[in-house]
């Protein structure tokens, strides 16, 4: 099928995500297409090679069309593509569960599976307010969020977001919930200095436990980056910090691991730089390597057992599931991810490209654009400022990203600004050349629609 009809179809038929249809007139906005992906690159139909600086919306790790895990779908899918996961299982499935849980080697033991990110966020609350049912603290209903936060696009995941543009309009539609102060380090809350900071803003929270930790079941957090807020960092110890508050008042901690799962930091999971172990983990994105959709929700015995029971009248049966769920071809995917990422013994194999991008974000530091650079393991941000002394923001309507995007696109990378927010969220699989390469083009696109005075 020819471009020109590829792209007439796709805009008569599709209502794109996360877009203002009527943007799509523009002919700078139309939608690419991709014809094939190899290694870190996509290629579109007119032969053009990109580079995938956001690893297909946070998803892919080892790269496009990597050879084994091609193998791993297609050996599957001769066997069996799906079978009902109600009374009936399969070997993928058991095998990926035990080796994550190995993995791991804590807390948490128990696998429960969803198709996506939002599912795994909308297991975690259900399954934290039905513990504290179980336990007889039906009081315990609300939840505690961060401003700033992502948690996905279901209304639960939604009703603990915290992005005006994203969900306040449906705000009438979603649960009440208490918000505490985004951990912003740069744009820090409580006007503290990153070098003295003890995780002051935390006291927001500790100010709503004071006052109604009998109604609240759990806080959900994103560990480290607050990702589609803002590429928003922050650092270990409030996550060590928090969990201690949640001993003390009682209440769960949900770590939204969707994003930054599966080495995304560094590590498997990103609470583990904080030494403590939450009570219920989501992870997503990764998982499968950028493979297929599948997600888990991740749980301790403590609250598994709450709901083993003789009783069968529905009270202490977690009532949750969907048609795909452990599905046989993306558990196929994830088994053989979990494998490779071991053979390639992952945590060494990223830190030097972590060193690399670490080094190669300082040519950024000087430009007089440049507010802030951050950086937590493979995710890189760099927050533009109109002004550096004040901090001020460019405003939306000045659109700064999108023109960085369009820039990035001439020289063959998909950067995919978020507002003010360049950032870097390759395939592992980048090498550090091409890590060079990325930022060259990165920092090139930022002076070509914001030039330095001469
Ligand atoms: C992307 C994301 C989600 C939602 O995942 P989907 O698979 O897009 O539904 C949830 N939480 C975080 C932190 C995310 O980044």
């Amino acid at each position: 099928m020819q471009k020109k009809y590829i792209i007439e179809d796709d805009l008569k038929y599709i209502w794109r995500p996360f877009t203002q249809m009527k943007t799509l007139e523009n002919e700078s906005n139309k939608p690419i297409v991709i014809q094939k992906g190899r290694g870190i690159y996509l290629e579109d139909i007119d032969g053009n090679k990109y580079i995938d600086a956001v690893s297909s919306w946070w998803v892919n790790t080892l790269g496009h069309s990597n050879k084994r895990l091609n193998k791993a779908i297609y050996k599957q899918a001769k066997k069996i593509e799906h079978v009902i996961f109600a009374g009936f299982t399969h070997e993928n499935v058991v095998k990926f569960s035990k080796k994550l849980v190995n993995m791991m080697n804590n807390k948490l033991t128990k696998v429960f599976f969803s198709d996506n990110g939002s599912t795994a966020v909308e297991v975690a609350l259900k399954m934290a307010y039905q513990y504290q049912v179980l336990k007889g603290r039906s009081e315990k209903r609300k939840f505690i969020a961060l401003k700033n936060s992502y948690h996905g696009d279901t209304l639960g995941a939604v009703s603990v977001g915290g992005i005006d543009m994203y969900h306040k309009l449906y705000k009438p539609l979603l649960f009440e919930i208490e918000q505490a102060l985004s951990p912003y380090c740069y744009r820090c809350p409580m006007n503290c200095n990153k070098e003295t900071c003890n995780c002051e803003c935390l006291k927001s929270v500790e100010d709503i436990l004071i006052k109604d930790s009998v109604h609240i079941a759990g806080i959900i957090i994103e560990p480290l980056v607050q990702a589609a807020g803002g590429m928003i960092m922050y650092p270990p110890k409030y996550i060590t910090k928090l969990r201690a508050l949640c001993d003390k008042y009682n209440i769960l901690l949900i770590d939204d691991e969707v994003a930054m799962g599966f080495y995304r930091t560094g590590k498997l999971f990103a609470y583990e730089h904080a030494c403590v172990v939450p009570d219920i983990v989501c992870a997503a994105k990764g998982i499968t390597a950028g493979y297929m959709p599948l997600s888990v929700t991740l749980t301790t015995d403590e609250i598994f057992n709450a709901f083993y029971d003789d009783d069968l009248d529905g009270y202490k049966t977690f009532y949750h599931g969907h048609s795909y769920t452990a599905y046989p071809l993306a558990l196929a995917v994830a088994y053989e991810n979990l494998k490779i990422l071991e053979e390639m013994n992952i945590e060494e194999y990223l830190k030097p490209k972590i060193a690399k991008f670490s080094k190669e974000l300082e040519k950024f530091r000087l430009h007089k654009n440049v507010g802030d650079i951050r950086q937590t393991g493979m995710i890189c941000a760099i927050e533009l400022v109109k002004d550096k002394e004040t901090k001020e923001p460019f405003s939306y309507e000045e659109g700064i990203g999108k023109k960085i995007y369009l820039e990035g696109l001439k020289l063959g990378a998909i950067l995919r600004p978020m507002w003010n927010c360049i950032y870097f969220i390759t395939p592992y699989i980048i090498t550090e050349k091409e890590i060079e390469k990325l930022t060259d083009i990165a920092y090139k696109a930022l002076n070509k629609v914001l030039p330095e005075e001469k």
